[in-house]
């Protein structure tokens, strides 16, 4: 079965096809991601006129690029898959109606998928990953803890209160007048950097409630930047490495009690795992704080390759591929959703193992 995925969310243009051959083996024939990073640069910001009209442009173009390299002519796709939300409407828009049209030339089912599902099931298709598993998703614009007990069967345990993780990297590089995307930014500028040198907070540490926060801390870089202002080359270092420091281990706070939690609910569970998504689980720092996290509860920390932790359409074909193969799907009537939180999915389907 092959699958072809769409992913026009936020800013970037993807298409992907995935296969399950007849063994049960699925395979990435092609993973096509064009960023558009280039044409929001000069806005700071994503701009969701601009990012609509780089999709239409774009779209078709990936689109074979991607057929072409899977080596797959469009006749022998057998699903069409895309992103119908949450995300900007524009780009949400010009990703379903171009699946459909496809889906409808080619008279083959068309599968509106919810992009945090996407991100969800990342890690069963990077590894042979039965359900249950606990995921933490930290991306640009989500941090969240999820129990994934199966397909379209989604429990948050916790969310943040009120920036994404990487928001406050990227907000915290901005302040710090470090390019765009922050993320890789701080993190190069941390690993020279005295995370003991300025005090910050560690939010939520010790509270009971599973949820995040990192509004707080990326204030109070500003006002130690404000205070030790002009910055020299090694102060922006130093509050590089705080802030990271600080993340990793309020995250690392957090995602102990989850696993707490999870090891309690699930204590016959032979292969307990904790999966990463979202491109802040690129950081080093976070990633060790987790691994520490995971060791304390006997959990495994399971992170896909980078490629993967951040938007593109081989989730999407993945996720498709799963609904198709369960027949949860939906045909042409799908419309699109611009807010559409995980735990309330629209093609609901309960199921666990595989
Ligand atoms: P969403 O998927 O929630 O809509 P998004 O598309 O912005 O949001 P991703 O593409 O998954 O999210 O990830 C981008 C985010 O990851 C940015 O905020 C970026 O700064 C952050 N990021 C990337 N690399 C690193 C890194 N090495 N350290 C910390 N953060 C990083
Ligand atoms: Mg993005
Ligand atoms: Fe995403």
């Amino acid at each position: 079965i092959r699958v072809l995925g769409i992913e026009t969310s936020c800013d970037e243009t993807a298409a992907s096809i995935v296969a399950r051959w007849e063994d049960g083996a699925v395979q990435i024939l092609s993973n096509i991601v064009y960023s558009q990073i280039d044409d929001h640069a000069a806005y700071g910001g994503v701009v969701p006129e601009i990012a609509a009209r780089a999709h239409i442009e774009a779209l078709d173009g990936i689109i074979s690029a991607a057929l072409e390299a899977a080596g797959t002519p469009l006749a022998s796709i057998d699903a069409v898959a895309a992103t119908t939300g949450p995300g900007l409407i524009g780009g949400l828009i010009v990703g379903a109606v171009t699946g459909k049209a496809i889906a409808a030339a080619k008279g083959v089912p068309f599968l509106g998928i919810n992009h945090l599902e996407g991100h969800a099931l990342t890690p069963r298709l990077t590894d042979d990953l039965p359900y249950p598993y606990l995921l933490l998703l930290v991306s640009g614009g989500h941090t969240q803890l999820v129990l994934v007990r199966g397909l379209g069967d989604y429990e948050r345990w916790g969310t943040t209160i009120d920036d994404a993780l990487g928001e406050a990297f990227d907000k915290t590089a901005k302040l710090l007048r470090l390019p765009h995307p922050g993320g890789p930014s701080v993190e190069r500028m941390a690993a020279r950097g005295d995370a003991k040198r300025f005090s910050l907070p560690r939010p939520l540490r010790g509270e009971q409630r599973l949820d995040f926060s990192f509004s707080g801390l990326k204030t109070a870089v500003r006002l130690a930047a404000e205070a030790a202002s002009p910055l020299s080359t090694k102060d922006v270092e130093d509050l590089c490495a705080g802030f990271q420091a600080a993340a990793a281990e309020s995250l690392g706070d957090r995602v102990s009690r989850a696993l707490a939690r999870f090891t309690r609910e699930f204590p016959e569970l032979a292969d307990k795992v904790l999966a990463v998504a979202g491109g802040v689980a690129a950081n080093a720092a976070i990633r060790d704080a987790l691994s520490h996290a995971g060791a304390k509860y006997g959990v495994r920390l399971l992170a896909p390759p980078h490629a993967l932790c951040t938007d593109n359409a081989a989730m999407i074909a993945y996720a498709g591929l799963e609904r198709l193969e369960a027949g949860a799907y939906c045909q042409t009537s799908a419309s699109v959703r611009p807010r559409w939180p995980l735990d309330e999915n629209a093609i609901p389907l309960v199921g666990y193992g595989k």
